[in-house]
C-alpha cells in the first residue's frame, strides 16, 4: 500500500478521479506535420490547427502517460518513448523521479499499444525493463501483432524490434499478463478494445465513486485537426478504416455521456471533455486542478 501523492510539478500534474489519483506525465513531444497526413492536403488543415501565433509547418503534439493510483496500488498506462531514439521523447523517468515515484514502486504497466513513444521507456539502454516489480499488461491481439514475423517490412522493422524489447523485459521474467476481451484489468481500471490504429490498441476507463476517465490512447494524433475531421487519420495508423470507425464511435460517446476523457496526444496535461462542433467535435480541456490539502 502506498499512500496517495499530493501536490503538483510542471511535468506532472494530478487530479481526482473519485478516490483514486490520476496524475499526467509529460514525456516530450513530437512535430506532426504533412507527411503524417498524406491523404489529405496541409493546407487545408492549417485553418484548424487552432494555433494562429505557431508554425503552420507542424502540429507539435503531446506525448502523455498516466499513473493511477487506487486501492494502494500505483499503475502506470503506457511509459513514453525514452529508448525510441526520438530525443524529444523520454523525459518521464525525471519528472518520476522528481516527484518521489521509485520506478520499482510501480505495481503495473498497462499498455495501450507498442508503438515507440508508449513503450520505448518500458525498458533500458540496457533492454532490462524499467520498472522492476512491475507487470506489464496488453491485449492479446497487439501482442501477435508484434511478433508475426510475416508482418515485419524494412519500413517497420525498427518499430517491431522495439515492441519485442519491450514485451520480452517483462516476459522473461514471468510478469507479463494478457488480456482477449473488455474486462477488469486492475482494480476499478477496465480495458477497452479501441482498434484500427494499432490491432490491439486498447483504452483503460478508471471508475471511481461517481467519477470516472476514459484514458483513450491514440484516438487521435492532431487533435484540432482529427476532432473537428474524423475522417482524417494518421499515417502511423495500421487500418485507417478501422481507426476512423473508433474514432467516430468514442467522440459521439464522449458527447452524449458527457464522459471525461485523457489522451497521449492530447494537448498537455491532456484531460477534458468533447464538445460536438458543427459536423465534428472539439477539445475541452479540464482546469487546472489545484489540488487537496490546500483552502
Ligand atoms: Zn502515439
Amino acid at each position: 500500500m502506498h499512500p496517495l501523492a499530493s501536490g503538483q510539478h510542471p511535468g506532472a500534474q494530478r487530479r481526482r478521479i473519485g478516490d483514486a489519483v490520476v496524475t499526467a506525465l509529460a514525456d516530450g513531444y513530437l512535430d506532426l506535420g504533412p507527411q503524417t497526413v498524406p491523404a489529405t492536403d496541409w493546407n487545408d488543415l492549417v485553418p484548424l490547427l487552432d494555433t494562429p501565433f505557431a508554425t503552420a509547418d507542424a502540429y507539435r503534439s503531446s506525448i502523455n502517460a498516466f499513473l493511477v493510483e487506487t486501492g494502494g496500488r500505483r499503475i502506470l498506462i503506457d511509459a513514453g518513448g525514452a529508448q525510441s531514439g526520438i530525443g524529444s521523447l523520454g523525459r518521464l523517468g525525471s519528472t518520476l523521479a522528481a516527484i518521489g515515484i521509485g520506478p520499482e514502486t510501480v505495481d503495473a504497466l498497462l499498455i495501450t499499444h507498442l508503438h515507440p513513444d508508449h513503450a520505448g521507456g518500458a525498458f533500458d539502454e540496457t533492454g532490462a525493463a524499467t520498472f522492476e516489480r512491475a507487470e506489464m499488461i496488453l491485449h492479446t491481439g497487439e501482442h501477435a501483432h508484434w511478433h508475426d514475423d510475416t508482418l515485419v517490412t524494412d519500413a517497420n522493422r525498427g518499430y517491431v524490434e522495439l515492441a519485442r524489447k519491450a514485451v520480452v523485459a517483462y516476459a522473461r521474467e514471468g510478469r507479463l499478463t494478457l488480456f482477449d476481451s473488455d474486462s477488469e484489468v486492475a482494480p476499478g481500471l477496465f480495458a477497452e478494445f479501441l482498434p484500427g490504429h494499432t490491432p490491439g490498441h486498447t483504452g483503460y476507463r478508471i471508475e471511481s465513486g461517481n467519477d470516472a476517465l476514459l484514458i483513450w490512447g491514440d484516438i487521435v494524433h492532431i487533435p484540432p485537426v482529427q476532432m473537428k475531421r474524423p475522417e482524417i487519420g494518421i499515417a502511423f495508423d495500421s487500418d485507417g478504416a478501422q481507426a476512423e470507425v473508433t474514432r467516430r464511435r468514442i467522440l459521439e460517446r464522449a458527447v452524449t455521456e458527457r464522459l471525461k476523457i485523457a489522451g497521449m496526444h492530447m494537448p498537455w496535461p491532456g484531460i477534458g471533455h468533447v464538445e460536438r462542433d458543427g459536423t465534428g467535435y472539439r477539445f475541452v480541456t479540464a482546469p487546472h486542478d489545484y489540488g487537496t490539502g490546500h483552502p
